[in-house]
């Protein structure tokens, strides 16, 4: 069985303790283990802040750009031994795993693209210079420059590659030194990818530390100039959100949290038409792919009162022939849910949304398997409880789409498939101030990725329930690692300090 260590301080170490064992969510068998207890959290952090900090600071963006293609790169390399370890340690199908590792690929080549395209700065620079008083002498200028402290990156389960790239791209291209902190149960594969990255030299010492196995103190140790990205369950983040350091030094904390993503279909969508078609896709994709553990799935797909037979009656018919078993197998589309834990929580997920499963649970003697579910006449819970799984409920509506998609609270995408303009016209600003993302979803889109995939050109994040964060969107992401800051005074100095 593997030992996964930490990297930190720039070396490979071990916890001590009693370590926990990561297993096959399939067969249940042991693959690995790692322990984090009794590592030197402040010395990594300090390090992070001393060596990896001032060496990414002194390099431009367009060579921090290369920094992450070189990284992408060490990953394409090593691509399908990832992707047999997200079958194994993650109970991904082949597909599955293919969305985490290209996933993480694809976006860090697009920010050593952004990379490029901001060229040779070390920082940026704001917006227009102000004219500030009645001569042009008196001058502002924002500009935004990179913080001295270190991002820590704490990552839920089920994206381990792409949850540590997404982050980690951001960052160094904005020139902060990363501490990443993969969620433990399925920390093989974003142990191997950076393993790798580390093996092969691609980032300057202190640039890229990671730490395997439980958080420990990690969080209380954080000082005024980093910042803490965290992707997981709301109540983890609450709880960071609310100690008492990141309180008193008004530590920025980015939280990425649960969702009830629904999907429309609109009034005007026939049956069998190509919006219809594509909308019952969308939907079963987001409840099998992953087994529904995506931040993402559409969890609430709300339809005319008149068409619900008809839908309910087409997604079972597409959902029973979704094959489930051990992903390692050719034939099988949907695998395992990653842990005992989220399997013992979509059961009870299940019971407090109530109404009536369409599929009975899978029956299995080993591993964490579910049977797709659709929930019919679920109970007032399915708008504020997130079930983690391969599982959606199906919402009638008359004409009130856009109050019911509101009662989420708080999402990270709300799709919506019409040819409606009037009816796009109504539901989008109902929608819009409760998520992240919209997608208009249309059949003439060649390749639509549907709504739960994120792009990096794109906002990931959303108010409310969904954590109030904001991730990716091209150049916006950076904001997160940069201090704004003005200049005020004479404008030939600002002018000559700006370059
Ligand atoms: P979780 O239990 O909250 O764990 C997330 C991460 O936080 C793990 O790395 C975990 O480490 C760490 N952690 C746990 N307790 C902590 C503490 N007190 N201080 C600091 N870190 C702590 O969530 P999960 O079960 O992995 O993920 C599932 C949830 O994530 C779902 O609700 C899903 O909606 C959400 N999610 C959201 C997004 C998004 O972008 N909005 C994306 C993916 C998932 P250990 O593993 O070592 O315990």
């Amino acid at each position: 069985m593997t030992e996964l260590r930490s990297h930190l301080c720039g070396k490979w170490v071990a916890g001590s303790g009693a370590p926990q064992t990561l297993l096959n969510p399939a067969t249940e068998e042991p693959l690995a283990s790692a322990s984090s207890e009794g590592l030197d959290l402040a010395a990594a952090l300090d390090y992070a802040r001393s060596t990896g900090g001032p060496a990414l600071r002194a390099l431009s963006f367009t060579q921090r750009g290369a920094l992450l293609k070189a990284m992408a790169d060490s990953m394409q390399a090593q691509r399908d031994a990832l992707l047999e370890l997200g079958i194994a340690n993650g109970g991904n199908t082949r597909s599955d795993a293919k969305f985490d590792v290209d996933g993480a690929i694809g976006t860090l080549l697009a920010y050593a693209e952004v990379g490029s395209s901001l060229g040779e700065k070390r920082f940026l620079v704001d917006g227009e210079g102000i004219q500030l008083g009645r001569s042009a002498r008196f001058h502002g200028q924002h500009i935004a420059v990179p913080r001295h402290g270190v991002a820590v990156h704490i990552n839920a389960f089920n994206f381990p590659a792409w949850g540590f790239a997404e982050k980690a791209a951001v960052a160094l291209l904005a020139g902060m030194p990363v501490l990443t902190k993969p969620a433990t149960s399925s920390s093989l594969v974003a142990f191997r990818v950076i393993e790798k990255i580390v093996e092969q030299k691609v980032l300057p010492d202190g640039v890229l530390s990671v730490l395997i196995g439980s958080p420990g103190e990690l969080v209380s140790l954080l000082g005024a100039q980093d910042v803490l990205a965290f992707t997981g369950s709301g109540n983890t983040g609450a709880q960071i959100r609310g100690a008492r350091n990141v309180i008193e030094h008004s530590i920025r904390v980015n939280v990425e949290a649960d969702s009830l993503n629904a999907a429309v279909l609109g009034p005007d969508v026939e049956a069998r038409s190509d919006m219809y078609e594509l909308f019952l896709k969308d939907v079963v994709r987001d409840m099998t792919q992953k087994a529904g553990q995506k931040c993402t799935a559409i969890r609430r797909v709300l339809v005319p009162k008149d068409k619900i037979e008809e839908v309910k009656s087409d997604l079972v018919e597409l959902l029973s022939a979704i094959k489930v078993g051990n992903p390692s197998e050719d034939e099988v589309r949907m695998g395992p849910v990653a842990t005992k834990g989220q399997f013992e929580d979509v059961k009870a997920g299940l019971q407090r949304l109530g109404g009536k499963n369409v599929f009975p649970t899978a029956s299995f003697s080993r591993g964490y398997f579910f049977n797709p579910v659709l929930v019919e006449g679920a109970s007032a819970a399915v708008h504020e409880h997130e079930v983690f799984g391969p599982v959606a409920s199906l919402l009638p509506y008359e004409s009130d789409a856009g109050a019911i998609v509101a009662r989420g609270n708080g999402g990270l995408v709300c799709s919506v498939y019409s040819d409606d303009q009037a009816f796009i016209d109504e539901i989008v600003p109902a929608v819009a101030p409760f998520h992240g993302r919209i997608f208009l979803g249309h059949p003439k889109i060649e390749l639509s990725p549907g709504p739960g995939t994120v792009l990096p050109q794109l906002v990931h994040g959303g108010p409310g329930r969904a954590g109030g964060g904001e991730e990716l969107g091209g150049p916006r992401g950076l904001a997160f690692y940069l201090q704004r800051v003005a200049l005020e005074g004479a404008r030939p100095v600002i002018q000559k300090l700006l370059g």
